[in-house]
């Protein structure tokens, strides 16, 4: 009896279903969508799961055409893909879904469905990407399905927030958060009527020992405080800036404040093993809990001040070269730790390994993933450069030609 009682009092509390967050990432991550390349009929596909998902929860249509918004983009087509050299004007399609609380101002929630495809577009991390299905259950089928059952929760829960919500996801982001930047530029909805944006971009590899990292704190100085009162759950690691490599990048840039919610980096990101296999969704179901009390603690006050960031470093897409590593975003100590080195890259080549602690290149000190991403942008193709690194407490060195 007493097991009966505690069971269906903790379902109560429940606001957010795993099966239903795992069933959405189980058909986006699968072979079935190919990766769900940017302008691809399997990208469409995904584009009408999400739609009707909208649909099924009654949210307004918020597209141009119904809850599509197509753009179109020039694309700079690599080698690889033969059918498409040189500059092409390719389509893409954004979905949104609205709910209207009759309210003035509405609290965005995004994330982008696109992924790699089969590996034609230059970013994967796999040694020899071309015609593997890069299924992105991370990244970033995991987001997608947040944004799925939220827009349940937030549409089936008989409240009236004191903000409507638009629910979006982006095409594109992949190749340079296209979906996001058009949308902006042209948008569907007031973009001064929007009181924040959040955007789940890869929050699908919670792992009780580290951290949770919200990036974007610095573009409200309410973020970090009534974030503080609602956690309960998590270890957080925050970070500032309004820029970054995700699309909470183009609501900054409208003056928007945006956060980005991220679980971390990992050895299968932008590579075929991205796969639902290794997905934690019962963290996830507890990060998009934490959203939901975040957009309630926030319900009752006035719409979110907005600040300007200190510049961000850079984006992922900004670098001439690569070192062919994965930063640990969370490592808290002295050095940039290395989650991971993929194969033939630099870093590989030159003996670096997953858990080591570059501290210092050629003569400069680095202290952080900011100081090695200014040094990084310094060095062009074909320079060498001498790393020194710490593996298990003792200092190493190795050359590294970029
Ligand atoms: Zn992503």
């Amino acid at each position: 009896m007493a097991l009966l009682i505690s069971l269906s009092f903790s379902s109560q509390a429940q606001r957010i279903n795993g099966e239903l967050v795992m069933k959405h990432i189980s058909f986006l991550s699968s072979d079935e969508l190919g990766g769900r390349g940017t302008s691809t009929a399997e990208e469409i596909k995904a584009a009408a799961y999400i739609a009707r998902e909208f649909k099924g929860m009654e949210l307004q249509p918020k597209g141009t055409s119904a809850y599509y918004y197509d753009f179109d983009y020039t694309y700079n087509a690599k080698v690889h893909d033969t059918s498409t050299i040189g500059l092409k004007v390719k389509r893409g399609r954004n979905v949104l879904g609205y709910i209207d609380n009759g309210r003035k101002e509405t609290v965005v929630i995004g994330a982008h469905y696109d992924h790699l495809g089969y590996g034609y577009d230059h970013n994967s991390m796999d040694p020899n990407p071309i015609g593997k299905i890069h299924n992105g259950a991370d990244d970033n089928a995991s987001g997608v399905a947040g944004v799925i059952e939220l827009a349940r929760y937030f549409s089936s829960n008989g409240i009236t927030e004191n903000y409507n919500f638009l629910f979006m996801t982006f095409s594109g982001e992949e190749l340079g958060l296209i979906g996001s930047k058009k949308w902006c530029e042209n948008p569907t909805y007031p973009l001064s009527n929007i009181n924040y944006m959040i955007n789940l971009d890869m929050i699908g590899r919670y792992e009780a020992d580290k951290k949770l990292l919200i990036y974007g704190v610095g573009t409200s100085a309410e973020w970090i405080s009534n974030i503080e009162k609602v956690n309960k759950t998590f270890a957080i690691k925050y970070d500032s800036a309004g820029i970054g490599p995700s699309d909470q990048t183009s609501f900054y840039l409208k003056n928007i404040p945006a956060l980005h919610f991220f679980t971390g980096q990992h050895n299968d990101y932008h590579k075929p093993s991205d796969d639902i296999s290794k997905v934690n969704v019962a963290g996830e179901a507890k990060i998009l809990e934490l959203i939901i009390d975040l957009v309630y603690q926030l319900d009752n006050k006035p719409k979110l001040g907005f600040l300007k960031t200190r510049d961000a470093e850079s984006t992922k897409m900004s670098f001439k070269v690569t070192l062919g590593i994965m930063p640990d975003y969370i490592f808290d100590g002295k050095g940039l730790r290395l989650d991971g080195v993929s194969d033939n890259k630099p870093a590989a080549k030159a003996g670096l390994q997953a858990g080591d602690i570059i501290v210092q290149i050629n003569e400069t000190n680095i202290n952080d993933i900011q100081d090695y991403m200014k040094l990084l942008n310094t060095f062009k193709k074909g320079d060498n450069a001498t790393i020194i690194f710490l593996r298990e407490n003792e200092k190493l060195s190795t050359q590294v030609e970029f």
